[in-house]
């Protein structure tokens, strides 16, 4: 993936304005409100010393870290949003990253205002233990600002965060609130040992699936775009293998896609006959890169795997990566946005003109949150979903099945028995919770696209949808006339 730096010149956030700014011109709110849902309420910028140790040589120096957080809306509380670690975050870029925050939750109806932070560091050259201070230290001066809580601010995992980073904030949240019945909530994207639930780890990826799933099943949509219906046998190509890439492109390949292309942050690798996914995983683990990947054609430029002949292009890294520069060689007839802002709005208009359908990131990666506000849920309610109706339901499935047994007089196989007879544990109820929450978005969205001919792509009914929602709740809430 193209290096950041080459892009500075272009703010993300004023990116996301201009997204918004189109799609307010179809709307008739008033420009004060509209100036209100745009802005970022609270930018919280943070320096603090670390003692660091590096990872090579393991010699130790204090050094001043920059962190931030951004509650880009409190119209719902709490603020909701990941933390990133990567030496590419700066304010502008957290700005923008909260405030899609605040759009996709509106758009999968999650009652969160968005927020996000970062960290800028580059966690390769640390030693584990001093990413566990610089987390716990970053942690303290959330609580020491008021800036985290299950019911003010609830972080998440993001890009260079995981579960582990998830333990060391609740962690050190508990430790400073001793007794608080909801301290759990803190935070989501746990390990399970820890407060999280099942699915959560897999659930961005999943949602990127089920969401271009539903659009690639409409033949009509399909039709328009010179595409037939289905996953199965479509050819895709994904960039970036952490959590969302790799989980996208593990469901793709799951329902039949073809994996054709993968980029990694220092070489893509290509076949058109199709890469096998868990090969290419443990060959990333076991050497560190791809770059001597033998089962297929190794580009050193990793934006390669962008411009592959390919039906969906599943761009899972950072923002920025789909500009005016490379948007013309692109071939994908679809662009499913599993990172956050990967298409410039100059990208964005080539690839409309190309007839390219994007799905946009805050309605596609909505997987995420969406489980992360199941996880706040369950930790809220203090029983496990499915705790209380998982046996009910099987002794219910129990008594039709003997019915239907009595009253046909043939008997149901052991093994489809055991099927019907199953009542949901938390991962099914989570899945089906997170699969009910995609389609019925995308309907919405596509609906006000077919509604409002002059509407030209998804992301701008998307951001219809969002804005319209996110200043119901001001105003229903009072807060405006
Ligand atoms: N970092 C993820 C996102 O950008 C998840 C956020 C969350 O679960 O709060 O959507």
């Amino acid at each position: 993936m193209s290096k950041k730096s080459d892009l500075s010149n272009i703010s993300f956030f004023k990116n996301v304005e201009k997204y918004f700014d189109k799609a307010s011109a179809y709307l008739s709110y008033d420009k004060g409100l509209l100036d209100q849902i745009k802005a970022c309420n609270s930018v919280y910028q943070m320096r603090f010393p670390v003692v660091v140790e590096d990872k090579k040589s393991g010699k130790k120096s204090v050094e001043v870290i920059e962190a931030y957080r951004v509650q880009h809306s409190q119209h719902n509380v709490p603020c909701k949003g990941g933390i990133r670690y990567s030496m590419d975050v700066n304010q502008d870029e957290v700005m923008a990253l909260a405030s899609l925050m605040t759009y996709k939750c509106a758009i999968v109806d999650v009652p969160f205002g968005g927020a996000k932070g970062g960290i800028k560091i580059n966690k390769k050259l640390y030693s584990d233990d001093t990413i566990e201070r610089i987390t716990r230290r970053y942690t303290t001066e959330l609580i020491k600002k008021n800036f985290i809580g299950p019911g003010i601010d609830v972080p998440a995992p993001d890009y260079g965060t995981g579960e582990r980073e998830m333990s060391w904030i609740v962690d050190t949240y508990l430790a400073f609130h001793p007794g608080e019945i909801n301290g759990y909530g803190c935070v989501t994207g746990k390990p399970i040992s820890n407060g999280g639930v099942h699915g959560r780890r897999e659930a961005t990826g999943r949602g990127v699936y089920f969401g271009t799933r539903e659009a690639v099943n409409i033949a009509e949509d399909m039709k328009k775009i010179g595409l037939t219906p289905g996953i199965a046998g479509k050819r895709i190509s994904v960039q970036g293998l952490g959590n969302v890439g790799y989980y996208s492109a593990k469901f793709f390949v799951e329902a039949g896609a073809i994996l054709v292309g993968v980029a990694e942050i220092d070489c893509a690798v290509l076949n058109p006959k199709g890469l096998d996914l868990e090969d290419l995983m443990k060959w990333k683990a076991d050497k560190g890169s791809l770059l001597t990947y033998p089962k297929g054609k190794v580009v050193k430029k990793p934006g390669a795997a962008l411009e592959v002949d390919c039906d969906i292009l599943i761009p899972a890294a950072l923002e920025s990566q789909i500009t005016e520069e490379n948007a013309p060689r692109i071939k994908a007839k679809i662009i499913a946005e599993g990172a956050n802002g990967p298409c410039t709005p100059g990208a964005e208009d080539i690839l409309l003109k190309k007839n390219v359908l994007i799905i946009p990131d805050m309605y596609l990666n909505a997987g995420g949150v969406t489980v992360s506000y199941f996880e706040w849920l369950n930790i809220l309610s203090h029983v496990r979903f499915g705790r209380m109706d998982k046996r009910f339901t099987e002794n219910t499935n129990k008594m039709f099945v003997n019915q239907i047994e009595t009253l046909t007089g043939k008997s149901v196989s052991a093994r489809e028995k055991s099927i019907l007879l199953e009542g949901a544990d938390e991962e099914d109820l989570v899945n089906s919770g997170l699969e009910d929450t995609m389609i019925n978005s995308y309907h919405n969205i596509r609906n006000t696209w077919l509604e409002n001919k002059k509407i030209k792509d998804m992301r701008t009914a998307a951001f219809v949808v969002a804005i319209d929602k996110v200043a119901s709740s001001y105003t229903t809430l009072g807060i405006w006339p």
